[in-house]
């Protein structure tokens, strides 16, 4: 969990490669059934050109069939981002399980306002970088050179929207694991070297 651009998608991946295991952005699932024009994406979409979250069964749709396909162990970004969803997580998986742990990215939001402003995205696989990246490497993708852009819901007044959703809506999320001693606290300001260190180390 993270607030947009709180870095949460790149530390994910990071994760997720190190550990051998799966990672799922529903976000970026989602935008790509949009790009995909599948009924699920044409039915998100309408929600996310307006900046609001997706509604829950959407979501939990998605989750559901990608578990299943995802044996030695996973990484959700993106997911549960309300109450009800993390407690339908609860009900998916293996009550006497008790390895899941939930991570809470902590940036203020000056900063990630900077940064949500700067964001480039790969159209074809999950890169994310900077303007500066992208302009470095002439609008292709680092690691598969696809187009470079601008994620169609980054614009300041959805940054921002986004933001208050997060606030009222995630960090009730980030309370709910706190409660049952299950929520990790990284700082995520940094480089991503710094941030992935912190979240190693808080995981071990
Ligand atoms: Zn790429």
């Amino acid at each position: 969990m993270g607030p947009p651009a709180s870095g949460k998608g790149t530390q994910g991946r990071r994760l997720a490669e190190a550990q051998g295991c799966a990672y799922l952005s529903t976000g970026r699932q989602l935008r790509k059934e949009i790009e995909d024009d599948t009924r699920r994406g044409r039915l998100a979409e309408t929600f996310l050109e307006k900046g609001q979250y997706v509604p829950d069964h959407l979501v939990v749709d998605l989750v559901n069939e990608w578990l299943d396909q995802a044996s030695r162990g996973w990484v959700l970004d993106g997911f549960p981002r309300t109450v009800s969803q993390a407690e339908e997580l609860d009900r998916i998986l293996d009550p006497e399980d008790s390895s899941l742990r939930a991570v809470l990215f902590d940036v203020d939001s000056d900063e990630l306002e900077r940064r949500v402003i700067g964001r480039r995205e790969c159209g074809e696989c999950s890169w994310t970088g900077n303007v500066t990246e992208a302009s470095e490497s002439g609008g292709k993708c680092p690691s598969c050179g696809g187009q470079l852009q601008r994620r169609f819901d980054d614009i300041p007044e959805n940054f921002r929207k986004r933001l208050k959703e997060f606030q009222d809506l995630t960090l009730p999320v980030a309370s709910y694991y706190e409660s049952s001693g299950r929520l990790l606290k990284v700082c995520g300001v940094g480089t991503q070297e710094q941030v992935f260190e912190r979240l190693q180390s808080e995981l071990s």
